[in-house]
Protein backbone atom coordinates (compact mmCIF):
# COMPACT_ATOMS: atom_id res chain seq x y z
CA UNK A 1 0.00 0.00 0.00
CA UNK A 2 1.23 3.55 -0.79
CA UNK A 3 0.46 6.60 1.10
CA UNK A 4 0.85 10.30 -0.49
CA UNK A 5 0.75 13.71 0.97
CA UNK A 6 -0.69 16.93 -0.28
CA UNK A 7 -2.58 15.56 -3.13
CA UNK A 8 0.42 13.95 -5.04
CA UNK A 9 0.17 10.53 -6.72
CA UNK A 10 3.41 9.99 -8.90
CA UNK A 11 1.84 6.37 -10.06
CA UNK A 12 -0.68 8.70 -12.59
CA UNK A 13 1.48 7.42 -15.92
CA UNK A 14 1.12 11.20 -17.34
CA UNK A 15 3.24 9.32 -20.20
CA UNK A 16 0.98 7.36 -21.21
CA UNK A 17 -0.03 6.72 -24.74
CA UNK A 18 2.88 7.14 -26.60
CA UNK A 19 0.93 7.48 -30.30
CA UNK A 20 2.26 10.55 -32.50
CA UNK A 21 -0.69 12.59 -32.35
CA UNK A 22 -0.75 12.31 -28.58
CA UNK A 23 3.46 13.40 -28.80
CA UNK A 24 2.57 16.13 -31.11
CA UNK A 25 -0.63 17.49 -29.03
CA UNK A 26 1.84 17.57 -25.87
CA UNK A 27 4.70 19.32 -27.79
CA UNK A 28 2.07 22.12 -29.11
CA UNK A 29 0.54 22.72 -25.79
CA UNK A 30 3.71 22.76 -24.27
CA UNK A 31 5.36 25.30 -26.43
CA UNK A 32 2.39 26.86 -26.62
CA UNK A 33 2.10 27.19 -22.71
CA UNK A 34 5.74 28.56 -22.42
CA UNK A 35 5.30 31.16 -24.83
CA UNK A 36 1.59 31.87 -23.45
CA UNK A 37 0.22 32.20 -26.43
CA UNK A 38 -3.49 33.23 -26.44
CA UNK A 39 -4.47 30.95 -29.56
CA UNK A 40 -3.67 27.44 -28.97
CA UNK A 41 -3.82 24.40 -31.38
CA UNK A 42 -3.62 21.62 -29.68
CA UNK A 43 -5.94 20.33 -27.09
CA UNK A 44 -6.85 20.28 -23.64
CA UNK A 45 -5.10 16.85 -22.38
CA UNK A 46 -6.55 16.94 -18.84
CA UNK A 47 -10.47 16.96 -18.83
CA UNK A 48 -12.92 16.95 -15.91
CA UNK A 49 -16.70 15.95 -17.02
CA UNK A 50 -18.96 16.63 -13.51
CA UNK A 51 -21.62 13.36 -14.39
CA UNK A 52 -23.94 14.98 -12.30
CA UNK A 53 -23.69 18.05 -9.84
CA UNK A 54 -25.66 16.90 -7.32
CA UNK A 55 -24.01 15.03 -4.03
CA UNK A 56 -26.42 14.34 -1.26
CA UNK A 57 -23.97 15.26 1.39
CA UNK A 58 -23.78 18.80 3.17
CA UNK A 59 -19.80 18.97 4.24
CA UNK A 60 -19.73 22.31 6.22
CA UNK A 61 -16.73 23.83 3.81
CA UNK A 62 -17.53 22.63 0.43
CA UNK A 63 -19.19 25.10 -1.35
CA UNK A 64 -21.65 22.49 -2.76
CA UNK A 65 -22.72 21.13 1.07
CA UNK A 66 -22.77 24.90 2.01
CA UNK A 67 -25.36 25.05 -1.14
CA UNK A 68 -23.04 28.07 -2.78
CA UNK A 69 -23.08 27.03 -6.26
CA UNK A 70 -25.69 28.55 -8.12
CA UNK A 71 -25.67 26.04 -11.07
CA UNK A 72 -29.21 24.37 -11.83
CA UNK A 73 -29.14 20.56 -10.66
CA UNK A 74 -28.33 18.21 -13.77
CA UNK A 75 -26.91 15.14 -15.14
CA UNK A 76 -25.16 15.02 -18.35
CA UNK A 77 -26.81 13.29 -21.33
CA UNK A 78 -25.43 10.52 -23.56
CA UNK A 79 -25.05 12.66 -26.46
CA UNK A 80 -23.16 15.03 -25.06
CA UNK A 81 -20.95 13.18 -23.50
CA UNK A 82 -20.07 11.44 -26.23
CA UNK A 83 -19.76 14.38 -28.30
CA UNK A 84 -16.80 15.11 -25.30
CA UNK A 85 -15.08 11.87 -25.55
CA UNK A 86 -15.28 11.71 -29.41
CA UNK A 87 -13.51 15.20 -29.56
CA UNK A 88 -11.26 15.59 -26.62
CA UNK A 89 -10.15 11.27 -26.19
CA UNK A 90 -7.65 11.05 -28.65
CA UNK A 91 -5.38 13.79 -26.87
CA UNK A 92 -6.58 12.80 -23.01
CA UNK A 93 -4.00 11.80 -20.43
CA UNK A 94 -6.50 11.82 -17.81
CA UNK A 95 -10.38 11.85 -17.33
CA UNK A 96 -11.87 13.20 -13.95
CA UNK A 97 -15.43 12.14 -14.22
CA UNK A 98 -16.01 14.14 -10.86
CA UNK A 99 -15.85 17.93 -9.68
CA UNK A 100 -19.14 18.91 -7.51
CA UNK A 101 -21.21 15.83 -7.57
CA UNK A 102 -21.29 12.38 -7.01
CA UNK A 103 -20.82 10.43 -10.37
CA UNK A 104 -22.39 6.82 -9.19
CA UNK A 105 -25.68 9.40 -9.07
CA UNK A 106 -25.42 9.35 -12.90
CA UNK A 107 -27.69 5.90 -14.14
CA UNK A 108 -25.07 5.33 -16.76
CA UNK A 109 -22.09 6.11 -14.96
CA UNK A 110 -20.59 2.68 -16.07
CA UNK A 111 -21.85 2.78 -19.41
CA UNK A 112 -19.87 6.32 -19.47
CA UNK A 113 -16.34 4.80 -18.71
CA UNK A 114 -17.14 2.15 -20.85
CA UNK A 115 -17.23 4.73 -23.97
CA UNK A 116 -14.32 6.84 -22.52
CA UNK A 117 -12.03 3.46 -22.17
CA UNK A 118 -12.69 2.98 -26.26
CA UNK A 119 -9.31 5.29 -26.27
CA UNK A 120 -6.95 2.81 -24.12
CA UNK A 121 -4.38 5.67 -23.14
CA UNK A 122 -6.12 8.20 -20.55
CA UNK A 123 -6.31 7.48 -17.06
CA UNK A 124 -10.06 8.02 -15.97
CA UNK A 125 -10.81 8.18 -12.18
CA UNK A 126 -13.34 9.62 -10.29
CA UNK A 127 -13.94 10.38 -6.17
CA UNK A 128 -17.33 9.14 -4.48
CA UNK A 129 -18.59 9.38 -1.20
CA UNK A 130 -19.50 5.68 -1.28
CA UNK A 131 -22.57 6.35 0.26
CA UNK A 132 -24.36 3.89 -2.74
CA UNK A 133 -22.56 1.61 -5.04
CA UNK A 134 -23.83 0.36 -8.62
CA UNK A 135 -25.99 -2.68 -7.98
CA UNK A 136 -24.09 -4.60 -10.35
CA UNK A 137 -20.73 -4.04 -9.19
CA UNK A 138 -18.85 -6.13 -11.28
CA UNK A 139 -19.37 -4.40 -14.22
CA UNK A 140 -17.71 -1.03 -12.05
CA UNK A 141 -15.10 -2.73 -11.66
CA UNK A 142 -14.73 -4.35 -15.07
CA UNK A 143 -15.66 -1.23 -16.75
CA UNK A 144 -12.06 0.18 -17.58
CA UNK A 145 -11.97 2.78 -14.69
CA UNK A 146 -8.22 2.90 -13.05
CA UNK A 147 -9.13 4.64 -9.91
CA UNK A 148 -11.34 4.97 -7.74
CA UNK A 149 -11.14 7.36 -5.13
CA UNK A 150 -12.76 6.68 -1.70
CA UNK A 151 -13.68 9.89 0.30
CA UNK A 152 -13.89 8.96 4.10
CA UNK A 153 -12.82 11.76 6.46
CA UNK A 154 -12.06 9.79 9.37
CA UNK A 155 -10.95 6.51 11.01
CA UNK A 156 -13.89 6.35 13.27
CA UNK A 157 -18.13 7.71 12.79
CA UNK A 158 -17.63 10.10 15.15
CA UNK A 159 -14.76 12.14 13.45
CA UNK A 160 -16.50 11.15 9.87
CA UNK A 161 -19.96 12.76 11.09
CA UNK A 162 -18.63 15.96 12.10
CA UNK A 163 -17.27 16.90 8.34
CA UNK A 164 -19.35 14.46 6.07
CA UNK A 165 -22.58 15.42 7.26
CA UNK A 166 -25.60 13.42 6.20
CA UNK A 167 -22.80 10.79 5.75
CA UNK A 168 -23.15 7.13 7.21
CA UNK A 169 -19.31 6.25 8.12
CA UNK A 170 -20.23 1.81 8.38
CA UNK A 171 -21.89 2.06 4.76
CA UNK A 172 -19.20 4.18 3.43
CA UNK A 173 -16.49 1.89 4.90
CA UNK A 174 -18.00 -1.39 3.80
CA UNK A 175 -18.67 -0.22 0.45
CA UNK A 176 -14.80 0.39 0.08
CA UNK A 177 -14.36 -2.85 1.52
CA UNK A 178 -16.63 -4.46 -0.83
CA UNK A 179 -14.68 -2.41 -3.79
CA UNK A 180 -11.68 -3.88 -2.61
CA UNK A 181 -12.76 -7.64 -2.30
CA UNK A 182 -14.13 -7.83 -5.77
CA UNK A 183 -11.48 -6.36 -6.67
CA UNK A 184 -9.38 -9.25 -5.28
CA UNK A 185 -12.02 -12.15 -6.02
CA UNK A 186 -11.72 -11.08 -9.54
CA UNK A 187 -8.36 -10.85 -9.68
CA UNK A 188 -8.26 -7.48 -11.28
CA UNK A 189 -4.93 -4.92 -11.47
CA UNK A 190 -7.44 -1.93 -12.16
CA UNK A 191 -9.14 -0.04 -10.75
CA UNK A 192 -7.09 1.28 -8.25
CA UNK A 193 -8.96 1.70 -4.70
CA UNK A 194 -7.22 4.85 -3.10
CA UNK A 195 -8.93 6.47 0.35
CA UNK A 196 -8.46 9.95 0.34
CA UNK A 197 -8.44 11.50 3.30
CA UNK A 198 -9.05 15.09 4.27
CA UNK A 199 -6.78 16.91 6.71
CA UNK A 200 -8.93 18.94 9.24
CA UNK A 201 -8.84 19.51 12.57
CA UNK A 202 -10.30 16.23 13.50
CA UNK A 203 -9.41 14.09 11.18
CA UNK A 204 -5.32 15.30 11.60
CA UNK A 205 -5.37 12.79 15.18
CA UNK A 206 -6.41 9.97 13.44
CA UNK A 207 -3.68 9.48 10.70
CA UNK A 208 -1.72 6.94 12.28
CA UNK A 209 -5.52 4.96 12.75
CA UNK A 210 -6.14 5.47 9.14
CA UNK A 211 -2.69 4.23 7.80
CA UNK A 212 -3.36 0.99 10.13
CA UNK A 213 -7.10 0.59 8.77
CA UNK A 214 -5.91 0.68 5.49
CA UNK A 215 -3.53 -1.47 5.27
CA UNK A 216 -6.09 -4.21 6.77
CA UNK A 217 -8.58 -3.69 4.19
CA UNK A 218 -6.04 -3.39 1.01
CA UNK A 219 -6.55 -0.51 -0.44
CA UNK A 220 -3.90 0.31 -3.09
CA UNK A 221 -3.15 3.66 -1.62
CA UNK A 222 -3.92 6.66 0.81
CA UNK A 223 -3.93 9.82 0.09
CA UNK A 224 -4.40 12.72 2.38
CA UNK A 225 -5.49 15.83 1.24
CA UNK A 226 -5.25 19.73 2.47
CA UNK A 227 -8.82 21.08 2.30
CA UNK A 228 -9.10 24.51 0.85
CA UNK A 229 -10.95 27.27 2.75
CA UNK A 230 -14.07 29.45 1.32
CA UNK A 231 -14.55 28.35 -2.29
CA UNK A 232 -17.14 29.34 -2.86
CA UNK A 233 -15.09 33.21 -2.01
CA UNK A 234 -12.17 32.13 -4.33
CA UNK A 235 -12.29 34.69 -6.53
CA UNK A 236 -14.39 37.31 -4.52
CA UNK A 237 -13.16 37.58 -1.47
CA UNK A 238 -9.76 38.32 0.07
CA UNK A 239 -7.58 35.48 0.87
CA UNK A 240 -7.57 36.54 5.10
CA UNK A 241 -11.80 36.82 4.82
CA UNK A 242 -11.55 33.65 3.60
CA UNK A 243 -9.39 31.68 6.22
CA UNK A 244 -11.30 33.26 8.55
CA UNK A 245 -14.66 32.29 7.59
CA UNK A 246 -13.18 28.47 7.73
CA UNK A 247 -9.98 28.23 9.81
CA UNK A 248 -11.97 26.13 12.51
CA UNK A 249 -11.59 23.45 9.94
CA UNK A 250 -7.75 23.62 9.32
CA UNK A 251 -5.92 21.32 11.36
CA UNK A 252 -3.80 22.38 14.49
CA UNK A 253 -0.63 21.36 12.65
CA UNK A 254 0.06 23.81 9.95
CA UNK A 255 2.22 21.61 8.26
CA UNK A 256 -1.24 19.99 7.25
CA UNK A 257 -2.43 22.78 5.53
CA UNK A 258 -1.43 24.55 2.26
CA UNK A 259 -2.22 28.29 4.54
CA UNK A 260 0.21 30.33 6.19
CA UNK A 261 -1.84 30.51 9.60
CA UNK A 262 -0.23 33.65 10.22
CA UNK A 263 -1.31 35.56 6.66
CA UNK A 264 -4.11 33.29 6.02
CA UNK A 265 -2.36 32.75 2.46
CA UNK A 266 -0.94 30.02 0.46
CA UNK A 267 2.24 28.83 1.73
CA UNK A 268 2.88 27.95 -1.62
CA UNK A 269 3.65 31.20 -3.93
CA UNK A 270 1.34 31.55 -6.88
CA UNK A 271 2.06 30.93 -10.07
CA UNK A 272 1.31 31.76 -13.75
CA UNK A 273 -2.01 28.90 -14.31
CA UNK A 274 -1.10 26.18 -17.07
CA UNK A 275 -4.71 25.20 -17.47
CA UNK A 276 -5.97 27.64 -19.47
CA UNK A 277 -3.50 26.07 -22.38
CA UNK A 278 -3.79 22.28 -21.03
CA UNK A 279 -7.36 21.60 -19.26
CA UNK A 280 -10.81 21.69 -19.31
CA UNK A 281 -13.80 20.99 -17.43
CA UNK A 282 -17.46 20.90 -18.40
CA UNK A 283 -20.40 20.59 -15.85
CA UNK A 284 -22.98 18.37 -16.90
CA UNK A 285 -24.93 20.89 -18.77
CA UNK A 286 -22.22 21.25 -20.82
CA UNK A 287 -20.88 24.46 -19.87
CA UNK A 288 -17.05 25.09 -19.96
CA UNK A 289 -14.94 26.61 -17.28
CA UNK A 290 -11.19 26.81 -17.57
CA UNK A 291 -11.23 25.41 -13.90
CA UNK A 292 -12.80 22.81 -11.27
CA UNK A 293 -13.03 26.24 -8.63
CA UNK A 294 -15.17 28.32 -10.81
CA UNK A 295 -19.03 27.56 -9.27
CA UNK A 296 -20.82 30.52 -10.66
CA UNK A 297 -22.26 30.26 -14.05
CA UNK A 298 -21.57 33.70 -14.80
CA UNK A 299 -18.04 32.83 -15.02
CA UNK A 300 -17.89 30.33 -17.51
CA UNK A 301 -16.25 30.46 -20.38
CA UNK A 302 -18.67 28.98 -23.01
CA UNK A 303 -21.28 26.27 -23.71
CA UNK A 304 -20.67 22.83 -25.02
CA UNK A 305 -23.54 21.21 -27.44
CA UNK A 306 -21.89 19.26 -29.95
CA UNK A 307 -17.99 18.42 -30.99
CA UNK A 308 -18.27 21.28 -33.23
CA UNK A 309 -18.29 23.79 -30.26
CA UNK A 310 -15.23 22.67 -29.33
CA UNK A 311 -13.11 25.73 -31.33
CA UNK A 312 -15.15 27.97 -30.74
CA UNK A 313 -14.72 27.85 -27.12
CA UNK A 314 -10.96 26.51 -27.16
CA UNK A 315 -10.06 29.86 -28.86
CA UNK A 316 -13.04 31.69 -27.58
CA UNK A 317 -13.18 35.49 -26.74
CA UNK A 318 -12.83 34.13 -23.06
CA UNK A 319 -9.83 31.87 -23.00
CA UNK A 320 -7.98 33.83 -25.36
CA UNK A 321 -8.82 36.86 -22.63
CA UNK A 322 -7.72 34.83 -20.02
CA UNK A 323 -4.53 33.49 -21.66
CA UNK A 324 -3.40 37.05 -22.52
CA UNK A 325 -3.53 37.80 -18.75
CA UNK A 326 -1.49 35.40 -17.76
CA UNK A 327 0.81 36.38 -20.41
CA UNK A 328 0.52 40.54 -18.93
CA UNK A 329 -1.64 41.96 -21.36
CA UNK A 330 -5.10 42.79 -18.94
CA UNK A 331 -6.23 45.81 -21.01
CA UNK A 332 -9.67 44.02 -22.46
CA UNK A 333 -10.33 41.52 -19.88
CA UNK A 334 -12.77 43.11 -17.61
CA UNK A 335 -14.92 40.87 -14.77
CA UNK A 336 -13.25 37.27 -16.17
CA UNK A 337 -12.64 35.22 -13.65
CA UNK A 338 -9.36 34.30 -14.04
CA UNK A 339 -8.84 38.24 -13.22
CA UNK A 340 -10.17 37.84 -10.21
CA UNK A 341 -8.24 34.67 -9.26
CA UNK A 342 -4.95 37.06 -10.21
CA UNK A 343 -6.16 39.87 -7.07
CA UNK A 344 -6.85 37.26 -4.57
CA UNK A 345 -3.92 35.76 -5.02
CA UNK A 346 -3.94 32.45 -6.28
CA UNK A 347 -2.08 32.62 -9.25
CA UNK A 348 -0.03 35.40 -10.81
CA UNK A 349 0.39 36.41 -13.84
S1 LIG B 1 -6.39 31.74 -13.61
FE1 LIG B 1 -7.52 31.07 -11.77
S2 LIG B 1 -9.70 31.07 -12.38
FE2 LIG B 1 -8.46 31.12 -14.27
S3 LIG B 1 -8.26 28.96 -14.82
FE3 LIG B 1 -6.45 29.48 -13.63
S4 LIG B 1 -6.97 28.90 -11.50
FE4 LIG B 1 -8.91 28.99 -12.66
Amino acid sequence: MEIFWLNKDPNIPLIRGRSLHRKINAALVHIQARMKTNLVWGYPRHLMIDLVNTCGLKCPICAQGRGEIPRKPAKIEESLFKSIIDRLGPYLVTLTLTNWGEPLHHPQAIAFIRYARRHKSMYIGFSTNLQMLPPDLDALLQSGIDEIGCSIDGATENTYRKYRIGGDFNRAMNNMKRLVNRKRELNLNAPRIRWQVLLNRYTENELTDIQHMAGEIGVDSVVFVPIYVDIARMFTASAMERFERDREWLPRDEGLSWYNYHTGTFKKPPAVCGKLWDSMVIHPDGSVSPCCAVIDPKDDFGIWRNGRDFWKIWNGDNYRAARRLMAGNDSDIDGIVCRRCVQNGVVIY
